[in-house]
């Protein structure tokens, strides 16, 4: 598993393999799109560290722009129903692709996370954004926690 650690917070936001190989795919290809989709996954019993299960596919209703990504609604609620049944898995955030730029969140980014931070719709007081860019040529992952309406970058350890 790909490991990430925010030393303010003490915690940890883990990626399985897979899911970093899926994420890893869709950045080489290089679409000139943005996608993304939402986080799956769960926390430990502490509620300290949180590992992604998986990274959805666009749903259907979802639009992709040059410089931004509406997402759909389409399938989602039968989705996490079925992966709280299964798996005890629930919606941890939303990932997007910034085709050919660095996966620095924008405001826009932000301000939508902020909203699903205190929409209780959501029944995500601290949601994850995981932005997939390149730098340099460099294929680079962005894990960032919203938290008491402030942002928490994680960073790789290695
Ligand atoms: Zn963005």
């Amino acid at each position: 598993m790909k490991e990430y650690v925010n030393k303010e917070l003490d915690s940890k936001i883990f990626i399985e393999n897979n899911v970093y190989k899926k994420l890893l795919m869709l950045q080489k290809k290089c679409c000139q799109f943005e996608t993304g989709g939402i986080i799956i996954g769960y926390y430990d019993e502490e509620c300290r560290n949180a590992v992604i299960t998986e990274c959805t596919n666009p749903p259907e209703d979802s639009l992709g722009t040059r410089n931004h990504f509406f997402r759909g609604v389409k399938g989602l609620k039968s989705l996490l129903k079925k992966k709280w049944n299964e798996k005890r898995e629930y919606y941890l955030g939303e990932w997007h692709l910034h085709p050919g730029s660095s996966p620095t969140p924008s405001v826009t980014d932000i301000s939508q996370m902020k909203k699903i931070e205190h929409n209780p719709k959501f029944n995500c007081k601290e949601p994850i954004l995981l932005i997939l860019g390149e730098k340099y040529n460099d294929f680079k992952v962005n894990l960032i926690l919203f938290k008491d309406n402030k942002q928490y970058f994680y960073i790789e350890t290695e």
